[in-house]
């Protein structure tokens, strides 16, 4: 299945973003039971279309297993059963026993929100959750690379949505300039670092604030504290979950030289198990999204072959988008695989000494938006939050921080700015609007 997307005309996207925001000063989206309606549209989009989804994002990716969708129904419900608690006025002390003080969430207003091609779906419903949730309207522009979800997405939400609540801009680099040019109250981007200096710097025309979820080289310490079989299949299971796209998967690893061929042993074994000896073969295991990121993963395969450092792995073919899961090692901070996020399902084992030249490893990249660590002792988990920055710190773990509606998600630095999730979300997409009652009795 490849659906051609068709381009919101350059000429309606200025209309489109002027009726939203004219739209929004109706009021309509400010009472809880106006969003708790659209919140429940949008879990019937999700609940009545989901094997619909799950076919677009496995054409686009050949994702065989989907936490997307699932993922923003329990987001929508979350919202739906907790509206009143997340939104209600929070108190504050003022000077006298008469004054009556507090912070009121107020809607923003119009919120653009961008998404990525890696995880279509989450990464404009979760967040169209939350917008709602806060009483704003939204334009969605989703990622036009990920073009089968993004039809789908379109038809769906003009399907479900109120039309004066949830606008879509569907494009490329034309249309995406066109939209930026245009005012909004807040702007909602996941993506890549370049991109977001172009949309942070649009936003500036207008003093619009935004909020980045981007990406970054997340590290995973390995001690020699770590339940090293846990360790590796927890690493060799997200390394090659989306064929490595993930933002918070383990980028590279750090681990002490007499760990290594453990480590290295158990990855193998648990990606035989996974998918067999010829993984080439295996209809299950995902494919790169395009020609493109394909050729950027061959270089970087080209870049270590050349030094010999691959020890499993390394093969791959661009005519079926196929990236064979490799394992790098005597690797250095200098070569070309640890100048950038890799994106893809190639695992650099960096060897260190101890706990310190881990940390001191870390510090000398930028901030990435998560940090793993495995060790049973608290004692280095709390060096590690001391003496290191990132969006999120999980031990004995990957990606468990992304799932808990508790914890804001975000990064740090490079990694991004701003955060939601759960109550964060809300809070991210509100103005905290604080309210001085002086002598004001209530009727
Ligand atoms: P991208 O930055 O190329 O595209 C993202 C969005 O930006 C798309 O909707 C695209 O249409 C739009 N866009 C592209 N060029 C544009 C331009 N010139 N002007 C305006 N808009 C433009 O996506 P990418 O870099 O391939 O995405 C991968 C990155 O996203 C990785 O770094 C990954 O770590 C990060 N990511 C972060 C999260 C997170 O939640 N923090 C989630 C997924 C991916």
């Amino acid at each position: 299945m490849t659906l051609t997307l068709e381009y919101t005309p350059l000429n309606d996207i200025p209309k489109i973003v002027e009726s939203a925001r004219s739209n929004f000063r109706n009021h309509r989206t400010q009472s809880l039971e106006f969003r708790k309606e659209q919140l429940r549209a949008l879990l019937r989009l999700l609940k009545e279309n989901e094997g619909e989804l799950v076919d677009a994002i496995k054409a686009d990716l050949n994702r065989s297993k989907d936490t997307e969708v699932s993922g923003c129904i329990e987001a929508c419900e979350y919202y739906i059963n907790n509206l009143e608690e997340l939104t209600q006025n929070r108190k504050a002390k003022g000077f006298k026993e008469s004054d009556d003080c507090f912070i009121r969430l107020s809607p923003l207003g119009t919120i653009l929100v961008i998404g990525t091609w890696n995880y279509p779906v989450g990464l404009v419903l979760q967040p169209l959750a939350g917008v709602l949730a806060a009483g704003n309207n939204c334009v969605i522009k989703p990622s036009e690379v990920s073009e089968n979800t993004a039809k789908v997405l379109t038809r769906l939400l003009r399907k479900y949505m109120d039309p004066e609540v949830v606008y879509i801009i569907n494009g490329a680099v034309e249309e995406s300039s066109l939209m930026l040019k245009q005012r909004f109250d807040h702007i909602f981007y996941t993506g890549g670092a370049q991109v977001a200096k172009i949309v942070m710097e649009a936003a500036a025309k207008h003093l619009t604030p935004v909020t980045l979820e981007l990406g970054g080289k997340c590290p995973v310490i390995i001690t020699e504290h770590a339940d090293l079989a846990k360790a590796a299949q927890t690493i060799a299971g997200w390394k090659v979950a989306n064929c490595g796209q993930i933002c918070l998967t383990a980028d590279y690893v750090l681990c002490p030289k007499h760990l290594q061929e453990e480590l290295i042993k158990q990855v193998i074994d648990t990606w035989t198990h996974m998918f067999g000896k010829d993984i080439k073969a295996c209809e299950s295991y995902p494919r790169i999204i395009n020609r493109r990121q394909h050729e950027r993963l061959q270089k970087v395969l080209q870049s270590v072959q050349s030094q010999n450092k691959i020890v499993f792995g390394g093969n791959s073919d661009v005519d079926s988008l196929f990236v064979e899961p490799t394992i790098v090692t005597n690797v250095s901070l200098k070569d070309d695989i640890m100048q950038s996020e890799i994106f893809g399902p190639i695992l650099p084992i960096v060897t260190c000494e101890n706990l310190d030249t881990a940390i001191d490893i870390v510090n000398s990249i930028e901030h990435p938006l998560a940090l793993y660590i495995f060790t049973d002792k608290r004692e280095q988990i709390d060096r590690v939050l001391t003496e290191t920055r990132s969006g999120s710190v999980t031990a004995n773990d990957l990606g468990s921080q992304y799932f808990n509606p508790n914890l804001p998600f975000g990064g740090v630095g490079q990694s991004g700015m701003g955060n939601y999730h759960g109550k964060y979300s809300v809070d991210t997409f509100s103005h905290h609007r604080s309210v001085f009652l002086r002598n004001v009795h209530r009727l």
